[in-house]
């Protein structure tokens, strides 16, 4: 099967899916007894799959297209590269015009304070990345005692052994034996499922406050960072409370530790500015980026670099003996230039503060009225829905859970759509080229849904 073509039936394509494919978080036994939906075709936010079923793509992909699927400018882009230079590295005293041009584009678009980057091929290589980085950045400042980099539980820092360990997913850390050494985590700040009996915003505080316990308990000598996504994505779209931000800021201020924001998912418009650092106030010493660079039109991640960090990093001198392969690949490169092109000409990050952010959001609230629905959340254009079986009581929850959640987004792709399920709570992220029209049909889609997963439930007793 040289060129794999759209010739072969379905059940064919399954057939040697199956045999010879492991796929990613996936039990791939049962998967295999299922078979897997073939995905064909992809045009703005509309996947075709491979029986001719339309689908409309809730998660962009995984959280990156942001300029929807199938823009031939991009392909065009990425052509000429491949023909003019299609690879060279960047580490023996080399450099080329693409990796040139997207450093400085990124330097622009990055906070002020943040003017370089260093390149990879994705967020977990992004988080292997900034592990070696702030450790090196403290051997360099002279304070090899700081070494302890505090993470998240339910944080997502990609599937690498550095991005597993910084990560807080448990059921990660049982697989391979991790965290490494020297991770420690403190707790989210998930007010819906974990705020017991405070306020939103008492929680916020308390939640914030661990990290200040934490760093105490280790002593502030030996942390090195502390790792944060702006808003928790693979966790389940956790929008922390209002106050929780400001007052990690404050303890942030008063330490001498480095704070990395990992903008894989904020980043690049997903809530309406170029970076979730700056949509919550933030001023990160590093930040991973991945996903929304090239939209996923090629792999590519890398580091945004503050200054403060570059001060050890590059200007005490000496190697730092870390890179890949493609860091800064040339075509990837060119995929990423001819995205930000695309982002800046249509103003894809303002619309998502101005028009189809506020427009999808008011929508998917009003969500929450449904019967099955404990909570409707969304900042930006991602969001959630916690599945309850007893409305307007948070603390109860499915009995088995994670089967609600995953009943509903079969029964969503089943109605056309696109919807991630993580435990109970159903996740929305789309193209950030959403139209109003669009919009509406999310919205009709996602209603309808969960109107056939009540219905469901109810008849297997479960509500
Ligand atoms: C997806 C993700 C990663 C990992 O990126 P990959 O490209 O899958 O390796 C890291 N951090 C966050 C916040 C992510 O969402």
């Amino acid at each position: 099967m040289s060129a794999v073509s759209n010739i072969y039936p379905t059940a064919a394509l399954q057939a040697l899916d199956a045999a010879h494919h492991i796929h990613p978080f996936s039990d791939t036994k049962a998967l295999n007894e299922e078979g897997s939906r073939i995905i064909t075709h992809a045009d703005g936010i509309w996947l075709t799959d491979s029986n001719g079923n339309r689908i409309l793509d809730g998660m962009a992909g995984l959280w990156c297209v942001q300029v929807g699927h199938g823009r031939e400018e991009i392909a065009e882009a990425v052509n000429k590269q491949m023909s003019e230079l299609s690879y060279y590295n960047t580490f023996f005293k080399t450099s080329h015009p693409p990796a040139i041009a997207l450093s400085e584009k990124l330097a622009e678009l990055a906070p002020s304070h943040m003017n370089r980057v260093f390149y990879c091929s994705s967020g977990s290589e992004a988080n292997d990345t900034v592990f070696r980085m702030v450790r090196h950045y403290w051997d360099q400042m002279g304070k090899p005692d700081k070494k302890v980099i505090i993470g998240r539980w339910n944080g997502y820092h990609g599937s690498t052994v550095a991005g597993t360990s910084l990560g807080g997913m448990k059921g990660m850390h049982e697989q391979g034996d991790l965290p490494v050494p020297g991770v420690r985590h403190i707790d989210q700040p998930y007010w819906y499922g974990e705020g017991e009996d405070m306020s939103p915003e008492e929680f916020g505080v308390h939640v914030a406050r661990k990290l200040e316990e934490a760093i105490d308990q280790i002593g502030e000598d030996k942390v090195a960072a502390f790792i944060a996504e702006p808003i928790q994505g693979a966790g389940g779209v956790i929008i922390p409370p209002e106050t929780y931000w400001p007052e990690m800021k404050r303890i942030l201020d008063e330490r001498d530790i480095l704070f990395v924001a990992d903008e894989v998912i904020c980043g690049f418009g997903r809530l309406g500015k170029w970076f979730g650092s700056e949509f919550y106030g933030l001023e990160p010493d590093l930040m991973p980026i991945a996903k929304g660079l090239t939209s996923g039109y090629l792999p590519m991640g890398g580091v945004l670099v503050s200054d403060r960090v570059c001060e050890g990093l590059i200007d005490k001198g000496g190697d730092f003996n870390h890179g890949y392969t493609y860091s800064g690949h040339p075509v990837c490169a060119a995929a990423a230039l001819a995205n930000l092109e695309i982002m800046q000409r249509e103003k894809l990050v303002e619309r998502v503060a101005d028009d189809i952010g506020p427009y999808l959001q008011n929508r998917w609230r009003a969500l929450g009225d449904h019967p099955l629905v404990g909570e409707a959340r969304m900042e930006g254009l991602m969001g959630a829905l916690e599945l309850v079986p007893k409305k307007g009581e948070r603390k109860t929850k499915f009995a088995d859970g994670g089967s609600a959640g995953t009943l509903c987004r079969d029964l969503s792709f089943q109605n056309g759509m696109v919807m991630r399920a993580v435990g109970d709570s159903m996740i929305i992220s789309p193209p950030l080229v959403l139209s109003h029209d669009e919009a509406d049909q999310l919205i009709a889609i996602a209603s309808k849904t969960l109107d056939d997963t009540y219905a469901e439930l109810k008849k297997d007793g479960k509500l």
